[in-house]
């Protein structure tokens, strides 16, 4: 087994403002994973604030020798490797078990969800996000985006959020998440926010309150009219037990679980704990935004626009058709590459 992998800068198609900061690029790694003639693709998407970077994840890929093995079905052996090479550098993790389990499609010709055994009938909308702007712009967007999404998702807990979801709501009655990125800080008011955001036609809420306040976190769901989602709370699938009766649900992200493997366990772990499920991304090529739907007929949430919202995506795959993500026939994660 062969991997090789390049650095590819992500070209934003808009800058994109958060409150920290404003960036027009992300930076991202693609792998391909080839044996017997058959290519798998991968991919490390690393927004800034996850601690990943261009240089960390080349370094942490030069170190996974994969002629250590020769059979790439054995993804426990493999995978169990690669995650005790270091720890951390979940994205360059991710990126190997992408391109393994594309490979593993690819050399049985099957997509990925089929030998999974998941139903492409049961994937959910995606939503697509709203960014904070001036009131007519967001009305615009929002009339540009209204015939291609059924959910659209908006940041809050900042200044103008009020405003931006009126907004919204002057153009278009399509019901709307909320991802407040550990923004509110008072529980009390937190919970005043998420009654008055149900009135505004809002379906569930993400990361309401700090990450570590899981006491607070666990009160505010309790008494939560609509679902409390987690996702600066947890990471990877050992996060999850002690999240249990503090959330609704999970937000799942393979660049931060490190992939489709674990992806799957804590899907399974979370739905025993009687948890809900959302499917989150970075901005990354349709590549790994095809991985994560493969996974998404399990899922309650999908955030799966990041592919989106790049213009230099080298590669085609999961497409999202009257809002709805839509799994195609090829094999592994199905995607094929065009530039
Ligand atoms: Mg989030």
């Amino acid at each position: 087994m062969k991997i090789s992998f390049w650095a590819y800068p992500l070209q934003l198609q808009h800058t994109f403002t958060v409150a920290t900061c404003s960036r027009s690029t992300t930076p991202d790694v693609l792998v391909t994973l080839e044996h017997e003639g058959i290519i798998g693709y991968g991919e490390a998407s690393m927004p800034p604030y996850l601690g990943e970077s261009i240089e960390s994840v080349m370094s942490f890929l030069s170190k996974v020798d994969l002629s250590l093995f020769s059979d790439p079905f054995l993804l426990d052996d493999i995978l169990g490797y690669v995650d005790g090479i270091a720890p951390g550098n979940c994205a360059a993790k991710a990126a190997v078990d992408i391109a393994l389990h594309d490979w593993i499609g690819k050399a049985l010709n099957q997509p990925l969800y089929r030998i999974w055994g998941h139903n492409p009938d049961l994937t959910p909308c995606t939503t697509y996000t709203i960014g904070i702007d001036k009131p007519e712009v967001v009305k615009q967007k929002t009339l540009e985006v209204e015939g291609r999404f059924k959910r659209l998702k908006v940041k809050v807990g900042v200044p103008g959020d009020h405003q931006l979801i009126e907004s919204i709501r002057s153009v278009s009655s399509l019901p709307l998440t909320v991802d407040a990125n550990q923004g509110w800080t008072d529980r009390e008011k937190a919970l005043d926010e998420i009654f008055w955001l149900k009135e505004m036609g809002v379906i569930m809420v993400e990361q309401p309150l700090p990450k570590s306040r899981l006491d607070d976190l666990a009160w505010l769901t309790a008494r939560s009219p609509l679902p409390v989602f987690a996702d600066e709370s947890l990471q990877r699938l050992a996060d999850i037990p002690r999240l249990s009766g503090c959330f609704h649900g999970i937000n799942i992200k393979l660049m931060k679980c490190t992939g489709l493997r674990e992806a799957q366990k804590m899907i399974t772990v979370a739905k025993s704990l009687g948890m809900q499920i959302m499917l989150g991304c970075m901005t990354e090529t349709s590549c790994a935004v095809s991985a994560a739907a493969q996974l998404s007929p399990l899922a309650d949430f999908a955030d799966l626009d990041g592919n989106l919202l790049i213009s230099n995506d080298p590669y085609e795959g999961m497409k999202v058709i009257d809002g709805k993500i839509t799994l195609n026939d090829r094999a592994g994660i199905g995607i094929v590459k065009i530039n």
